[in-house]
């Protein structure tokens, strides 16, 4: 399907390794130190080609429904283009729910043209046999998302299968389902054992309610139990779940983490063709327009990706600033999870009265976190 990509990247002094057929990925900075960004390009887009979505989530970050616009396939087509030149490596399509986009097919081929490997995460819905087909012969992964009724879920890991497709279940983590993730992890080995990963996405409070978000409660910590525990499958997080990970101790490897990738290695491209650091900024913020600006331009000197990465680079310049991160022994790991959103395991109030003791060295003011890949 691909090859073997390695890059030195010299706008930003680092080598980069990406195996096209198996996601293998390598990150290497100069004298051991991690590279904090990508002078020239994201190497991950983030592409919202639809807001079309028939299920009606109560969560939806993106209030995605019916009446969704599609991205035109010219946009699409030039946004690879643009992409590809930036050194672009990865596309992860979503939505709404992306294969439900009229032209779906034609955009992974179009991804696969430029030398740019896609994958999307589908709610289940309007999957057929050609796109099981282009999947396979176009995309490095598909992920499902994990909602009840979990019929279709069930069925996409069943078709993939078939299709030898390696796939993922995506699992958004509020207090309202963590129990849900429990049992997962705990009762349903031979349903996990037929998938490559459970990655689990911390739930923000977009366009619902900020009573669900996580909490550094007893039920996190007997969910981490059970993380610690599977072996029937992989786990990932998304970056956003970076300040929660410490409670993993010595259990993680922490090379395969990285802090919040928004503006730095990864950004955001909206089906109305505006540009952003990521995707849950798209109802809070404005965004670069991709019809006056191009892409490499925005993203070196447009104001929200500069100020997010002001934001990962110093303490204190959060959205949501937490007094523990000023001392924080694992700052660097973390930078303090979220920038946006008030989801980070240390801020005020989420450590519930009654919870055990952090594990050692892992103090509230101690903290630590991971990307999106993270895996164990
Ligand atoms: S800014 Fe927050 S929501 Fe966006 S990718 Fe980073 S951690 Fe996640
Ligand atoms: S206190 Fe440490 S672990 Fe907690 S959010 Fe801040 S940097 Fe992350």
């Amino acid at each position: 399907m691909g090859g073997l990509i390695v890059r030195y990247c010299r706008e930003s002094d680092y080598l980069l390794t990406f195996n096209q057929n198996n996601g293998f990925f390598l990150r290497m900075g100069k004298g051991g130190k991690d590279p904090f960004y990508n002078a020239l390009g994201p190497e991950l887009l983030d592409i919202s080609i639809t807001n079309y979505c028939a299920r009606n989530c109560g969560f939806c970050y993106r209030a995605s429904h019916v009446g969704g616009l599609h991205m035109a396939h010219e946009d699409y087509e030039a946004v690879m283009g643009q992409a590809r030149k930036l050194g672009v490596l990865q596309v992860a399509l979503g939505g709404g729910n992306p294969n439900e986009h009229p032209e779906f097919v034609r955009i992974l081929e179009t991804t696969r043209r430029h030398n740019i490997v896609p994958s999307y995460t589908t709610n289940g819905q309007g999957m057929t046999a050609e796109i099981y087909e282009a999947t396979k012969k176009y995309c490095g992964a598909l992920a499902v998302s994990w909602y009840p009724p979990y019929a279709d879920a069930r069925e996409v890991v069943r078709q993939a299968g078939i299709h030898k497709i390696k796939t993922n279940v995506h699992f958004m983590l509020s207090l309202e389902t963590i129990p849900e993730a429990v049992d997962l992890l705990d009762n349903e080995s031979e349903f996990l054992e037929k998938i490559n990963a459970v990655v689990f996405l911390n739930y923000k409070p977009v366009h619902s309610s900020r009573d669900l978000c996580l909490t550094d409660g007893p039920e996190t910590r007997r969910f981490f139990e059970s993380v610690k525990k599977t072996s029937a499958c992989k786990i990932g997080f998304d970056s956003c779940m970076v300040s929660y990970l410490t409670l993993l101790g010595d259990d993680l490897e922490r090379e395969t983490v990285d802090f919040c990738e928004a503006g730095r290695f990864s950004a955001f491209v909206s089906e109305d063709m505006r540009f952003y650091p990521c995707s849950f900024l798209k109802d809070m913020s404005e965004g670069v327009d991709l019809g006056a600006v191009s892409l490499g331009d925005a993203w070196r000197d447009g104001a929200e990706f500069q100020k997010m990465r002001g934001r990962l680079k110093a303490r204190g310049v959060q959205e949501h600033p937490i007094e523990a991160c000023g001392t924080c022994s694992d700052y660097d790991f973390c930078r303090g999870g979220c920038q946006i959103f008030d989801v980070n395991r240390c801020r005020p109030g989420a450590s519930m009265a009654g919870s055990p003791a952090p594990a050692a060295g892992l103090g509230a003011a101690d903290g630590p976190g991971p990307d999106p890949r993270a895996a164990l």
